[in-house]
């Protein structure tokens, strides 16, 4: 099969690598029809985060399911499936608590499971990675119920929004934008959308979020005058690095939240004695989507949340090479692969 591997920063490649085949007994194989390039992915391909070379990478997917072991019983051979883009052994205690950590496409730092940027990958622990995707919802819709619309309906909830709220959502990549719309499905009055980029900025504002130039406005005072001078009650970073969270900081009200959804890595500055003055809830870690992918799946069939906007390009695996690149440019918001 083939199937696409991180080479170093910069670079992938696709490559020829054996089909997989069952080893446990609640194992799937899903013969991939849709993934998708994520922000997650470019911190591998900047080398950001450490992955072997020759690592089959990507995390999310659609696709049906090829083969099942004895013990799968959610989904069968045939079923068009979605997958959360980790998974869980669910008999440790970390997973017992909810503190899942193996991610597919991510090295063996992260639990060395293959990814899915591939014509086939093996699911371990089907029963609880997968689901059957509703017929009414597409491929492309339901590709997001496993990772990005799951870590936007993360942001908000793990964020600790209530009705009525108002919210600040930095950085309008896919994750930022499905947070925008999770916020509002939510009981948001007021989303805040932040970014430099126009396109990015106008399709926050058409989910109804009030749309913030990062560098052309003042972002603080414009969120001052917009809620009685007190700062959001929530705000999220979907950016993951230090300036976009040390503003989220800034801009929420005493007593908040910040919800940190970017990935961080290393060191970094942040005004840490005005998050402490302020007693904010900071909120950090990787998006528990096993938890919500229900949620998500019937909000997104019942039209409720729709990500459709935000898929820009249809690319065949062939094309990965090039497809990171347009990705990595942002000439892109979405890329979906296809076999
Ligand atoms: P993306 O790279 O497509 O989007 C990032 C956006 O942030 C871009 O539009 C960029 O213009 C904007 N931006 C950059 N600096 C900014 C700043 N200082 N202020 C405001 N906006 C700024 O990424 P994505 O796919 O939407 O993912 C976003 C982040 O979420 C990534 O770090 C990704 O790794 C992370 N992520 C985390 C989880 C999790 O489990 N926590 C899951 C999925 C993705
Ligand atoms: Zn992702």
């Amino acid at each position: 099969m083939r199937v696409v591997t991180f080479q170093g920063p910069g670079e992938v490649r696709v490559e020829e690598k054996r089909d997989p085949e069952l080893v446990a007994a609640d194992d799937c194989v899903v013969k991939v029809e849709a993934s998708g390039i994520c922000g997650s992915d470019l911190h591998i391909y900047h080398g950001r985060v450490p992955v072997e070379t020759g690592f089959t990478i990507g995390h999310e997917f659609v696709g049906t399911v090829a083969a099942a072991g004895d013990g799968v019983e959610r989904v069968a051979v045939g079923d068009r499936v979605v997958g959360c883009f980790f998974t869980a052994c669910a008999t440790c205690t970390p997973c017992l608590r909810g503190d899942y950590g193996q991610t597919f496409g991510h090295g063996s730092q992260l639990g060395n499971l293959q990814g899915a940027q591939a014509e086939q990958l093996l699911v371990p622990r089907a029963n609880m990675t997968l689901r059957r995707v509703p017929d009414s919802v597409s491929t492309d819709v339901a590709l997001f119920a496993g990772d990005v619309m799951g870590t936007g309906f993360h942001a908000i909830a793990h964020g600790g929004m209530q009705p009525g709220d108002t919210v600040a959502v930095l950085g309008l990549g896919p994750v930022g934008l499905c947070a925008i719309q999770a916020a509002l499905v939510a009981g948001a009055v007021e989303v805040f959308a932040i970014d430099t980029i126009a396109e990015r900025l106008e399709m926050a504002r058409s989910f109804g979020a009030m749309p913030l130039h990062l560098t052309e406005q003042d972002i603080k005072r414009e969120v001052r005058a917009a809620t009685g001078g007190a700062g959001v009650d929530l705000a999220v970073d979907a950016v993951g690095n230090a300036d976009p969270l040390a503003l989220a900081i800034s801009l929420t009200r005493d007593c908040g939240s910040v919800s940190g959804i970017g990935a961080y890595a290393g060191r970094a500055e942040i005004p840490l004695g005005l998050a402490w003055l302020k007693g904010l809830s900071l909120r950090l870690g990787l998006a528990n989507v096993i938890a919500h992918v229900d949620r998500v799946l019937a909000l997104l069939e019942a039209g409720k949340l729709d990500p459709s906007p935000l898929v820009s390009s249809h690319m065949k695996l062939d094309e990965a090479p090039d497809a990171y690149g347009i990705f990595d440019r942002r000439e892109a918001l979405k890329i979906v692969l296809a076999p």
